[in-house]
């Protein structure tokens, strides 16, 4: 790391920052000695120096907003500013979750609004917006599929199956809803094997929970069988509605037999994430689940909007009506972007994946060579050949600036590289994306040490991710 971002570089005894006036009121008493510190171990700079340092840390920050950023599953497009100014209005921000239901009508017609707009582009009968993540909302929706099942007396339904391409969150999700759990195969196009769910498919499963477009960034032909299979049988169909970006407007989860589904607004629909959130995961369910929805839910009555519980919902499951800033973005990129816009996200988002996928697939393993989603899956497989890794790929692309995509994920695929453009980059970012990559695989076969000793021009080199993850070192202590 560069010295410009160490602080004991620049400290100093007896620089001072800034001085304080002298006191102008009576001194007060100090607390009891035992209670005070002697020492005070913070570095001594000055004022300048201390800007310098936030702004040299602040420039390490990469994000949408610098640049192009393909993360797999993530959906990091680029969201308007705009959308932050309507979040910050002051009767959105300077109201308080206990006021009464009266003194804040146009929040709660925000959230009644934004629920019937998710219900409608899911093509499902009700929403509740109160989940804080994706992962949360996978939570809700198992909570309801149990409750569902204990409600009609179908004790021995336990088990949720999932696919062996399934993001992390959904076998740790069923898990801690005290699930067990199945993993159906996926075949060599993709898809679901009818043959292994058919199998796996019985009377002690609760749900298939089955992402759709799935993690491989596929559209899977057979759902509407799927859904017949799992409902036959007395299960319910969950998706995972984190690739919802693929479908507005094009394809609604209720139509495709889904029961439920959870999305992330965060994603989708237009608040910068990363690093931890907030976030915002709404589940939006069929008829036979909107009895079981977490409270509270917004309900409109000659005008007048109000809080209300589901007759047997599973509860509350955050406090107060969840992450509400989310919500007023969400709903600001839905009203801005209308029916057509949000159809164009959609098509815009499918055609840079499948132009990178075409652009790519001289140079890389594809393993699925079909038309993809909204994000396209390779495989390192050619280069690991040659003895270069997915990991060296993506370091790599840190030398010219770009984002890497998701690596080593999904599971399934041997070096997988997962790649989402994002309806929101132009031809010239794709193209300079494509060049990057061809100059990767070029360097593969002829330079290889280029990439294993990659990155070279970032403040800091390759981390020591298993060390960092075991012994992290985030607090700052003079003599570091
Ligand atoms: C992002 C993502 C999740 C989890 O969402 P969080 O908001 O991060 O909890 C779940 N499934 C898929 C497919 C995702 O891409």
């Amino acid at each position: 790391m560069s010295h410009h971002y160490l602080l004991p570089e620049i400290s100093q005894p007896g620089k001072i920052g800034c001085s304080l006036p002298s006191l102008d009121v009576p001194a007060a008493e100090l607390p009891p000695k035992e209670l005070l510190r002697q020492e005070l171990e913070l570095p001594e700079v000055s004022e300048v120096e201390i800007i310098r340092y936030f702004t040299a840390l602040s420039k390490l920050n990469y994000s949408a907003d610098t640049g192009f950023y393909p993360l797999g599953s993530c959906t990091m497009k680029y969201n308007p500013k705009w959308h932050e100014d309507i979040a910050k209005l002051a009767g959105f921000t300077s109201i308080h979750p206990l006021q009464l239901e009266e003194s804040v009508q146009g929040a709660l017609q925000l959230m009644f609004e934004l629920q019937e707009y998710l219900a409608e582009i899911t093509g499902m009968d009700a929403t509740s917006l109160v989940p804080i993540a994706g992962a949360h909302g996978e939570f809700a929706g198992l909570l309801m599929v149990r409750a569902y099942h204990q409600d009609r007396q179908d004790k021995a339904r336990r088990k949720i199956l999932l696919t062996d391409s399934s993001h992390g969150t959904n076998p740790a999700s069923a898990v801690m809803c005290g699930f067990d759990i199945g993993v159906v195969a996926s075949d060599s196009q993709g898809n679901v094997d009818m043959k292994s769910l058919d199998a796996m498919m019985n009377e002690e499963v609760a749900a298939l929970t089955l992402t759709m477009p799935t993690t491989l960034g596929l559209f899977d032909p057979r759902i509407l069988g799927i859904s017949q299979v799992v409902h036959e049988r007395g299960g319910l169909l969950g998706a995972d509605g984190a690739n919802l970006n693929a479908f507005l407007g094009q394809v609604k989860f209720g139509e495709l037999g889904y029961d439920y589904v959870q999305l992330n607004l965060h994603k989708t629909f237009s608040t910068p994430h990363g690093g931890g959130g907030p976030g915002s995961g709404p589940v939006c369910v069929k008829e036979s689940l909107s009895d079981f929805l977490p409270s509270p839910l917004v309900t409109e009555n000659n005008g007048m909007y109000k809080f209300m519980s589901p007759a047997k919902s599973i509860g509350r499951i955050a406090n107060f009506y969840g992450n509400f800033g989310v919500m007023c973005k969400a709903y600001a990129y839905i009203r801005s972007l209308g029916a057509s816009g949000l159809r164009e996200v959609s098509e815009n988002a499918v055609l840079s994946a499948n132009y990178l996928k075409e652009k790519l697939k001289p140079y890389y393993h594809l393993p699925y060579n079909r038309t993809c989603m909204h994000e396209v899956v390779f495989s390192g497989r050619r280069q690991k050949a040659e003895g270069v890794r997915t990991l060296d790929i993506a370091k790599r692309l840190l030398d010219y600036g770009l984002h890497p995509p998701t690596i080593y994920f999904p599971l399934l695929v041997d070096e997988a590289l997962m790649i989402e453009p994002t309806e929101t980059e132009s031809k010239q970012t794709l193209d300079a994306f494509v060049e990057a990559m061809k100059e990767i695989a070029r360097d593969a076969r002829e330079n290889p040490d280029i990439l294993h000793t990659a990155p070279h021009n970032t403040p800091v080199r390759r981390l020591d991710d298993v060390r960092a993850a075991r012994n992290p070192d985030l607090r700052w202590q003079m003599g570091d």
